[in-house]
Formats: structure tokens, sequence, C-alpha cells
């Protein structure tokens, strides 16, 4: 019996199932797809003493309508791909802890619904049963990409294939990308920011003549990129997973509300939490980092959405973003699930690069904090951190830890505060290194050498097994090329 199914944001589509939806990633009326009806709401005990997988299956299959022992398999599958048994440890201080989500095999937090993805999609297309070959299309600020990579690379039946911004990520993240092995990966460069990658690579999604090309040779779309239900869901499950470890280490009691900190970019790490809140975890704030891209920050204290601004290239590229994808998600539940209010100001965005909310949504809007860190703070956020409390976190977990001191300072909302660390500083490691004060002229692979040196950390295995990995894709292609390169690897001819 099904009983999970998906509706567009915009109120194009309706009653797809939860296998389709995943497929397809994206709604055909180019929004994004929700889950019609109400949300299962948990009691937080449920959740005491349960493993990360336990709670993932618990969440999931509010979700998904995957047979249970499949998807049971799945998840255990996927997290055996971790380094840390527990999958997202705890750094634990005095008044916050840091969820540490970057102990998967590309070390970024992406890399939690990207192992799962692969499976997810695996069980959907045996569902759907129609024989065709999915070709996944993601566009990458830095970590989706390799993610993604890594997780479908040799996958029988998908195919995939990453864009990047050439200047917009850093020498870690690019060379994890053009050194990926597997026989169904193609990854480009492209001259242009990420919104340039993610606005053209959504276009395509949405073109009939290339669709009905590729339906003609037996290839459908899919999407590995967080407006992907896939990619969304299994970002649930490690609120409740470190909301309990903090029960556990009595730092909260059972049932009292927590702060959730999010370093954000394409907004689905924090929508998670909000979802996370919808099944029943006790948040009070969701307090949205950004950097100098602050677009999200003054959306948040404003009501309006305004595009009409300077993009910055930053030390956290994972967060140079200015459309930010599932906000859609969000503004239609603060609407009150009204696709006309979606679609008018979905319109408006595109017609003047801006949009307002109504007072209503504002009202509801209050639940959110937003607040950004410039360039300099990040650097000082890394060396006093590493100061104070001996720990080290990369350039975009310093922005959450920069954001939720402004946010202690403005309200003295002293809430015990869980705050996403998104990433592995070895990623960046060149920056980390100049936040504690040393800088070198020499090649990024050596600043992770030197890292480990000066402060006695462990160089993490996705970086050591980029040594001696020899370039595969050195392509560059301009923004309107993109079209011709998805159509020729798609239908077999590697360019
Ligand atoms: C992707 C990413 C983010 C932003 O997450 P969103 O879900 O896009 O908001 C933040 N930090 C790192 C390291 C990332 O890779």
């Amino acid at each position: 019996m099904l009983s999970n199914f998906y509706k567009s944001t915009r109120g194009g589509v309706s009653k797809i199932n939860s296998s389709s939806a995943l497929l397809r990633g994206i709604a055909d009326d180019g929004g994004l797809f929700i889950k019609e009806g109400a949300f299962e709401k948990f009691d937080i005990k449920d959740f005491l003493n349960l493993s990360y997988e336990e709670i993932a299956y618990k969440i999931l299959k509010v979700f998904f309508d995957f047979n249970e022992e499949r998807l049971k398999d799945s998840i255990q599958k996927a997290y055996k791909k971790f380094l840390s048994k527990e999958v997202a440890p705890l750094k634990i201080l005095k008044d916050r802890a840091f969820i540490e989500l970057y102990h998967g095999p590309t070390g970024a937090f992406k890399d939690i619904a990207l192992t799962l993805l692969p499976y997810l999609m695996k069980l959907s297309m045996e569902e759907e049963n129609t024989g065709e070959e999915v070709l996944i299309l993601t566009a990458t600020s830095g970590d989706t990409g390799k993610a993604a990579l890594e997780g479908f690379k040799d996958v029988e039946g998908i195919k995939i294939m990453v864009f990047y911004p050439k200047d917009g990520v850093s020498e870690a993240q690019r060379i994890q990308m053009v050194t990926q092995e597997g026989n169904n990966v193609e990854v480009v460069g492209i001259n242009g920011n990420f919104d340039d990658a993610q606005t053209a690579v959504k276009s395509i999604f949405t073109d009939e003549s290339i669709k009905s090309q590729l339906k003609e040779k037996g290839v459908i779309f899919s999407s590995a990129n967080s407006i992907n239900i896939g990619r969304l869901f299994p970002q649930v499950v490690y609120y409740f997973y470190g909301y309990m470890n903090l029960v556990k280490n009595k730092k909260i009691e059972l049932g009292q509300e927590i702060n959730i900190v999010v370093p954000t970019g394409n907004f689905g790490n924090i929508l998670s939490s909000y979802y996370a809140k919808k099944i029943g975890l006790p948040v009070k704030k969701f307090i949205c980092a950004s950097n100098e891209n602050n677009i999200l920050t003054d959306f948040i204290n404003t009501g309006v959405y305004d595009t009409k601004r300077d993009f910055y290239t930053t030390i956290t590229p994972s967060m140079d973003i200015v459309i930010s994808s599932n906000l859609e998600r969000l503004i239609y539940d603060i609407s009150g699930e009204d696709s006309k209010i979606v679609n008018d100001l979905m319109s408006d965005l595109k017609a003047s690069g801006k949009f307002e909310i109504n007072e209503n949504m504002k009202e509801k809007l209050k639940c959110f904090y937003g607040n950004y860190g410039t360039e300099a703070e990040i650097l000082n956020a890394i060396n006093e951190t590493y100061k104070k409390d001996g720990y080290l976190i990369d350039p975009h977990t310093a922005v959450g830890q920069i954001v939720y001191d402004k946010y202690v300072k403005e309200t003295s909302d002293d809430t015990y505060a869980l705050i996403t660390a998104t990433a592995s500083c070895y990623k960046f490691a060149k920056t980390t290194l100049e936040a504690l004060g040393f800088t070198y002229e020499s090649d990024d692979m050596k600043f992770e050498k030197i890292l480990c040196e000066k402060t006695n950390t462990e160089i993490p295995e996705f970086i050591k097994s980029l040594e001696n990995k020899k370039i595969i894709f050195d392509n560059m292609v301009e923004k309107d090329e993109i079209k011709n390169k998805v159509l020729s690897f798609a239908i077999g001819e590697k360019s």
C-alpha cells in the first residue's frame, strides 16, 4: 500500500508516488516536490537508544514507500562507507555542540545523503520498472559534485554528469572531481559562477526538446542536487541523532528545545532541520548563517528576496550562491501551502529578479534568524576556536560559529545550540593554515601536509587517496554549450 504522495510547490503536478518523485528530481512545472497531506509527528521519546541507522529507517519510511527490508539494507550499506562508526559524532562544548557531518568518503556533509541516494534511486528504478536509463545532471558549488560522483560511479543503469564553476571551487575540491574514476561519469568545468551552472542545468530539466530526444533513446533525467527529495530527507536524520546524543551527554533534557545553526547555501541543510521540527524535533530557532553572499540574511530580516546584487567568490565556495533553490519549499510552507502565492512570487523573481512575501508569511518566518560572516571574521573564527577550544573547524563551519556568536550577543538567548560542521578543514587546507597564521608559497597538496604537521591532526583518507591520481577531465565549456555537452554524453559518444 502506497501512503506517501508528492505534489509540486507550483500546483501543476500531484499524486506522484515517492519513487517517481525521487527519480524525476524536479516537477514538470518547474516546482519542487513536497509531500501531500500532513506530516506524521513523532514523540521524541521514540528515538531513545537508537543507532544512526535505526533513526534513519524510522524517519525515511515516513517519506518513502520502499520495501522495509530493502530500505534497511540500503541504509546499512550507505553508512558503512563512513569512517566514523557513529556516522555523525558530536564535539561538545559548554554552550554549543558541533555535529560533524564530514566523516564520509569525500569529506563534506553532502556524503550523508549522497551515499544513500544511489541505493534509493536503484530501488525507485526497480519500482517504476520502465527500463529507462537515468542520467543524473548536477551543478555543484564544490562538494555535491564529488560526493555524487563517488556515490554513483559504476552504478548500473545510471550515468552521472557534473558541472562545476571554473573559479568557484577550492583546489582540493577540483582535484577530487577531475580525477574521478568510473565508467559512467563525466565532469565539466563552466566559465561562470555556481548560479550560472545551476540555472543552466535547471533549464535543461524543463527543456521539452532535449527531454523528448532523450526519451526516444530511453534516457530520463534526474538530479542529485539538494532539490531532490532523496537528498533532503536523509538530512533530517542527523538532527534527531544529534539531539539524542545531546540528551545522552546530559547537555539537554529530553523534550527541551535547542537552537540549530546551519552554514547555508542552497537552503537544503537548514530546510531539513525545519522538516525535522515538523515531525517532532524540539527546535526554538533556526539560525541561518551566510557568507558575504548574504541574500538570505536580507530576506530573513526584510521579507524581500532581491537577486540584483554583486556575486562574491569567497573562501567558503560551497555557500557562494545567490539563488537558493530550496527556499521555494519554505515559501510554500509559510504561505499556508498556497501554490498561487508560490507561482506569483516565482514569476516576480523571473521578471524582476526579486520578490517580497506578505505580512502573514513574514510573521511565520520569525522562527528563523539570519546573519552573515565576512572573510576576515571567518579567518579569525577558525583561529580563535582553535586557540580557545583546541578544535579545528573549516571555513564553512566557521560561518556558523560567527553567526551563532552574533545571535547570542544580540538576543542573550542561551538555549543550547547544535551547529552543523559541514566540511573537513582538509578540503580547505590553505585557508585554514592562513587563518592559523601560516603562509607558504606552494601547491595545495603540500598545504595538507603542513596542516597535519602544524596542528598534529591526521590527514583524512579522502585526501591521501588523491595523491598520484591522474587528471581525467580537463574540459571547460561556456554556459551556452552545456546543452550539447549533455546530449552527446547522454547518447553515448563521450566528447
Ligand atoms: C553544500 C554546503 C553547504 C551549504 O549547504 P546547503 O544545503 O546548500 O545550504 C555548506 N557547507 C558546505 C561545506 C557545503 O558543502
